[in-house]
């Protein structure tokens, strides 16, 4: 062993040694429910997304507990119609929408830790899961792109979650990603604020467009937001898609509930 490899090796053990230490002296949380969680509770392949995403560990621990509390779909399960009941004139009937997991246990609770939180770094993990199922279903497109935010939502929140999401999953599939394809007209309202389908429709209904810069035939495009409620959203945005040339259009949320959806697209 040279003298340089022999140093590199006492500052790796002393880094290991030094980590073990830190580690019992300062326990750390799970960011999801608080409890304790120590090293083995780590979500650790997230952290290889994350180091590998990022250059740097999340810092993020989640505890088993928590992990455990995921629902995934079956894989048969994670396709559906975005809208089960499109509406006449509907400019996109038939749209599939791919959604692994259900909202609940650690979903439910995350999700408002990432909108009111300011957690992106969880955000960041859900897309790692989302792409990592993606993957394993074989999921294939040209490019993805997130729903945007209003400039005015942006500002409050430092951060796109459906952004957060999509980043990760299109580094995992290995397709393209670009956040400067959709925009919003218009400020519109929180979906899950408005009461009824009505007043959901009108609050996204031509909310959307498509930057001139971006040609989009003969293109699959993935749309990524974060978790689908009616799938109007998600709609609307696939509909400024394809009137801005896409050949066709996939939907992807992290989660969300199947019950509103009735048909399935495959
Ligand atoms: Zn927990």
């Amino acid at each position: 062993m040279t003298c340089s490899n022999a140093l590199r090796g006492g500052i790796s053990l002393f880094s290991s040694y030094l980590k073990e230490m830190l580690d019992f002296a300062f326990p750390k949380c799970c960011c999801i429910c608080g409890r304790l969680a120590d090293a083995d509770d780590r979500f650790s392949k997230y952290e290889d997304f994350s180091e590998a995403l990022s250059g740097k560990p999340s810092g993020l621990h989640v505890c088993g507990k928590c992990l455990s509390s995921l629902a995934p779909y079956e894989s048969d399960k994670r396709w559906l119609l975005c809208l089960s009941d499109p509406y006449d004139g509907d400019p996109c009937p038939g749209l599939p929408l791919y959604l692994p997991l259900a909202y609940e246990g650690m979903v439910k609770r995350a999700m408002p830790m990432i909108k009111f939180g300011k957690k992106p770094c969880l955000a960041r993990l859900f897309g790692c899961l989302l792409g990592t199922f993606m993957a394993s279903d074989s999921v294939h497109a040209d490019l993805i792109v997130p729903v945007p935010l209003s400039p005015k939502r942006m500002k409050e929140r430092g951060f796109n979650q459906a952004a957060e999401i999509a980043k990760p999953a299109s580094a995992i599939l290995g397709i393209p990603y670009a956040d400067d394809v959709l925009y919003r007209n218009r400020n519109t309202n929180r979906q899950t604020e408005l009461k009824g389908n009505l007043a959901r429709i009108a609050n996204v209904t031509g909310a959307f467009g498509v930057s001139e810069e971006w040609d989009l035939t003969g293109m699959t495009v993935i749309v990524v937001d974060d978790v689908v409620t009616t799938g109007f959203t998600l709609h609307e945005a696939a509909a400024a898609l394809y009137e801005a040339g896409a050949e066709k259009v996939l939907c992807a949320a992290f989660a969300g509930s199947r019950q509103i959806k009735l048909d399935e697209p495959f």
